[in-house]
């Protein structure tokens, strides 16, 4: 298991964690002024959204590697499934971003179940063929997908995938060597398989999303706790997650609208390291 007490090269922000996947969150940082202040700080990547893109993927891009960082994500592609999925062509566009940002990984939050359909299974199946049929497109510019399961309470609309191992169900189904998991601990410190999970996931994890559950949770969506101030074991979920190989970025998403979107993002940012440095 890596040591990060005294390396943060592996950190990686991403930038919802400064409010900038919602509207009217956040203190509004450019994309400029973040890679400055991650820089600055020693972080070794950030990953955007694309909502902060505005056509200008490849500037951006640029620029964080100008400073010494790489970009480790784009979040996301359109719905895949579900009432709100995106056609095929506005998958390819989100595609087509991650590309121009000079990311190899584009993550999928998968979207809900299936118009008509009951349970998971069916959607499941949709998504993997829908997968599939996007991943050679992602394979020629250079882009992988990850598909991030999501905890069940999101289950319905946001998501059809709720565990690691319904993420593999749907990598084996789908077949396509670009097209694999990311792990994020909101989403499966709950799941008392994931050890073993993690264990069949072998070469497939292509992404780490940090932060808390927070004992008293007020807010599902919005109110992820700091990486120490909650319940989810980070050392032993991380110790899985490289046992399985992964030895790429840990990137901190702290949906926090009552509190760190709140906070100057200097404070947040100064925060994250010491937290990654002694809790993660
Ligand atoms: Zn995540």
């Amino acid at each position: 298991m890596r040591d990060f007490s005294d390396d943060i090269l592996a950190l990686s922000l991403n930038t919802a964690t400064l409010g900038h996947n919602l509207d009217g969150f956040g203190a509004g940082l450019s994309p400029e002024q973040v890679v400055d202040e991650c820089a600055a700080r020693g972080y070794g990547g950030i990953t955007f959204w694309r909502r902060e893109l505005g056509g200008r993927a490849h500037e951006i891009g640029r620029r964080v590697r100008n400073a010494g960082m790489q970009v480790t994500g784009l979040c996301r592609t359109p719905y895949i499934t579900g009432r709100d999925a995106g056609t095929m062509d506005d998958i390819r566009c989100s595609v087509d971003d991650a590309a121009a940002l000079g990311t190899e990984i584009l993550t999928i939050v998968t979207g809900g179940s299936q118009p008509e359909s009951k349970g998971v299974l069916e959607s499941q199946r949709i998504l993997a063929d829908r997968v599939a049929a996007i991943a050679p497109y992602a394979a020629d510019r250079n882009v992988k997908l990850a598909l991030e399961p999501l905890n069940p309470m999101f289950g319905g609309n946001r998501t059809c995938i709720m565990t690691v191992q319904d993420a593999i169900s749907v990598c084996d189904i789908a077949g396509c060597e670009n097209v694999g998991i990311a792990v994020d601990v909101y989403h499966v410190w709950w799941d008392a398989n994931l050890e073993e999970s993690l264990g069949r996931a072998s070469g497939r994890i292509f992404g780490y999303h940090l932060c808390d559950w927070l004992e008293d949770t007020s807010d599902m969506l919005l109110d992820r706790g700091m990486m120490g101030d909650g319940v989810a074991d980070l050392k032993s979920i991380r110790k899985w997650v490289e046992g399985s190989g992964y030895d790429g970025p840990c990137e901190v998403e702290i949906f926090s609208a009552a509190n760190w979107w709140l906070r100057p993002p200097g404070e947040v940012l100064d925060e994250i390291v010491r937290r990654f440095k002694t809790v993660c």
